[in-house]
């Protein structure tokens, strides 16, 4: 047993702070206010405070939202003067990318970012036959303690504003808009909440996220709810705050174990909410969305693996609206444990179906680039690393990579 990593690790994010900056250590600046921070109500606001006529702002959004620009000397349905003083203003860069590596003959792309005040994240685009799913940080670094995971390892660093989320995807659709993702032009069809970070300790910029991802052009992005997942620990009072918000994305719960002994370990929130209590806050999820909710498990050689644990499982799930998603555990570095063997992981799929539980194996996407679930650590000397793209900037220019 791990010595209580939670609340105490994770209490800068878990709890709302003051005004409206929960979890930014007050050592850090915020990252600079954007668009995409702000609803079309206060970005025609900022826009009036700079002096000039409120529609300017729809024309900014359209810009950055629905030709995915930010680059004034393209904006020429706004008058010159005072052009590059609202881009300043409302599209400052908020993300370098640090470093991009690609697996899967180029339809796998991870990329690290560095934010403005030096914090790294990752972002990992991964293109498959009739979708294209951005895999988006929500916080640098993560609180959780996981043991399982890098990113665990690390803690946390600060929570992620709501535009240097959105800027995640928006350099994604801009990438595959250019053509420049192996595969030709393309557009992010699905984003999901499971890089750095626990989504749902970040609540209030990861939901305004999604209203970006999800409202109209110009208001956002115009993605559909349905394919935005969010991925979470357990924070079950999160959980219940999320299902009365009147969205349908789908919720993913990382539950690892279908007992609390074991759950405790392998995810140490668990020591607050347990899995009953997390279940029966998805239970509702499910209830008040009409939304299959996706319970993850990471697969780990003779830990979680018996075929006892997958009876337990079965009994726990079925006849709920639920699918399970097991993932191989993928490697990290330091950990001692590694992923089922092959014929356990079957045994554990068998004994699921057998039960009525809906049940998919999830691919490893990423994993010789260390994309994959559970090993993004944005190393800070990724500098040294080889930076190819170090003059690549995904904010005023969109020239992305
Ligand atoms: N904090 C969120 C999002 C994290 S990443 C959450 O915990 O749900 C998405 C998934 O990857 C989670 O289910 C996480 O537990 C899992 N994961 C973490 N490390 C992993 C590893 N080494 N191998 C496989 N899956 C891992």
């Amino acid at each position: 047993m791990t010595a209580l990593p939670w609340p105490d690790r994770g209490d800068r994010t878990a709890r709302p702070g003051p005004a409206d900056q929960p979890g930014f250590s007050p050592r850090r600046p915020a990252p600079p206010r954007h668009l995409a921070d702000l609803d079309p109500a206060a970005r025609r606001a900022a826009v009036a405070e700079l002096g000039q006529p409120p529609f300017r702002a729809d024309q900014l959004s359209r810009h950055y939202f629905g030709r995915l620009t930010g680059d004034p000397a393209q904006m020429t349905d706004l008058p010159a003067a005072g052009r590059a003083e609202l881009a300043e203003a409302l599209l400052p860069g908020l993300l370098t990318a640090q470093r991009e590596q690609q697996a899967d003959q180029g339809t796998t792309v991870k990329t690290l970012w560095r934010a403005a005040d030096g914090a790294y994240l990752e972002s990992v685009l991964m293109r498959y036959p009739g979708r294209v799913t951005m895999c988006v940080s929500s916080q640098a670094g993560c609180g959780m303690a996981c043991p399982f995971c890098a990113t665990g390892q690390a803690g946390l660093t600060r929570n992620l504003s709501t535009a240097e989320i959105v800027e995640q995807v928006v350099a994604g659709a801009r990438a595959l808009a250019a053509g420049r993702v192996a595969g030709g032009p393309g557009r992010v069809s699905n984003v999901v909440f499971m890089g750095m970070g626990e989504p749902l300790a970040n609540y209030n910029r990861v939901i305004a996220a999604v209203r970006r991802l999800t409202d109209p052009v110009p208001a956002g992005l115009g993605m559909s709810q349905r394919q935005i997942t969010v991925s979470t620990v357990g924070l079950v009072p999160a959980i219940r705050k999320l299902a009365a918000e009147d969205l349908s994305v789908t919720l993913a719960v990382s539950l690892h174990a279908p007992d609390d002994d074991l759950r405790d370990e392998l995810v140490p929130v668990n020591q607050r909410w347990k899995v009953a209590e997390v279940l029966g806050a998805a239970w509702d999820y499910a209830a008040a969305t009409g939304r299959r909710v996706s319970i993850e498990y990471a697969l780990i050689r003779d830990v979680n693996d018996q075929a006892w644990r997958a009876e337990a499982l079965g009994e726990l799930l079925a006849g709920r609206l639920a699918h399970v998603n097991l993932i191989p555990l993928n490697p990290t570095p330091g950990s001692k444990w590694t992923a089922s063997r092959p014929a356990d992981q079957d045994t554990f799929v068998a004994r699921l179906a057998e039960a009525g539980v809906p049940v998919t194996v999830r691919d490893t996407r990423g994993r010789e680039i260390d994309g994959a679930c559970g090993q993004l650590a944005a190393r800070a000397d990724a500098k040294a690393a080889g930076v190819q793209a170090a003059s690549a900037q995904a904010g005023p220019g969109g020239r992305a990579r």
